[in-house]
Order: structure tokens, then C-alpha cells, then sequence
């Protein structure tokens, strides 16, 4: 395997808040591969850190698929939403789990790029939710958190039984 293990849900990675990026040096940039990487792998279209076990604030985002088009994202912040949306949503930590979520329409992203320099993104569509999919790994959050109560509770009963980094 050229890439790192995937956490799956309950794992306690998924449910830390990251901490942020002090300094962009070759780390980070080995983390953003190795996300990369670990999201193509298993098909994915966004991926945050703490999936693969790291307590950062990292995520990319890539909803085309095109290798190379990929968005990588540090220490982000969602500035300003608009809009309604309710999207059914998968997770590569909660494999076989999918729910209409409801989120913003657009965003607007602020961040760093790998280089440390500003990086803004507004966003609507599938990036949009994207964006605030892996906003949520990185406050120790996941998507079935914003199902109705008894939604969630069905889902977590489910949930109980595996808990791995594979
Ligand atoms: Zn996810």
C-alpha cells in the first residue's frame, strides 16, 4: 500500500478538533501526497487529515476526479455561507452510510495554500459542499451529525459494531 490507512468512524481521530499549521515546510507538503493519494484510492472527492489519523488542519478537495485539479486547503475558514442546500452525502469514514444533508448552497472559503500564500474560495455546487464536508473533519465533525436526531441515532446503532483504521 503506497498510501495511509483510512479511519473509520467511531475512530477517535475523527472526533478531534485539528490543530492548525504553524509552518508550511515539507510536512505539510507530504501530508497533502499522502491525503491525495489515500482520496484516489479508495474513490473519494475530498479528504481531511484527521481521516488518516493526523491532527491537522489539512484537507483537499478534488469533486472533478482530474488528477492534478486537486485543492489543497490549510488551516480553513468558511467566511460566508448562502443559500440552502440538501445533498446526499457519503463519507470515506462511514463507509456504506449515506443521508440527505442539509448545508449552505455557496460558500466562501478563506485559507492558506501549501506555499503559505492566502487562498480564497468561493464555491457553489458540489464544491460547495465539499468544502463544508471537510470543514466539519477538521472541528471533529461528520456528516451524520447534521441528520435529525433519530436519523443519527439509527445510523450511530449501526456504527457501534467497527471501529478500525483499516
Ligand atoms: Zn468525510
Amino acid at each position: 500500500m503506497d498510501h495511509p490507512a483510512l479511519c473509520t468512524a467511531p475512530h477517535p481521530a475523527l472526533r478531534a478538533v485539528a490543530r492548525p499549521v504553524e509552518a508550511f515546510a515539507e510536512e505539510v507538503r507530504r501530508l497533502a501526497h499522502d491525503l491525495i493519494e489515500t482520496m484516489y484510492a479508495h474513490d473519494g472527492i475530498g479528504l481531511a487529515a484527521p481521516q488518516i489519523g493526523r491532527d491537522v488542519q489539512v484537507f483537499v478537495a478534488n469533486p472533478s476526479q482530474r488528477r492534478g485539479s486537486e485543492l489543497v486547503v490549510v488551516n480553513p475558514v468558511l467566511r460566508g455561507s448562502r443559500g440552502r442546500a440538501s445533498v446526499t452525502e457519503g463519507c470515506l469514514s462511514l463507509p456504506s452510510i449515506w443521508a440527505r444533508v442539509r448545508r449552505a448552497s455557496a460558500v466562501r472559503l478563506e485559507g492558506w495554500d501549501l506555499a503559505g500564500k492566502p487562498l480564497v474560495v468561493e464555491a457553489e455546487g458540489l464544491l460547495a459542499i465539499v468544502l463544508q464536508h471537510e470543514c466539519d473533519h477538521l472541528q471533529g465533525r461528520l456528516f451524520i451529525d447534521r441528520l435529525p436526531w433519530l436519523q443519527r441515532r439509527r445510523v450511530e446503532a449501526r456504527l457501534r459494531d467497527t471501529a478500525a483504521c483499516a
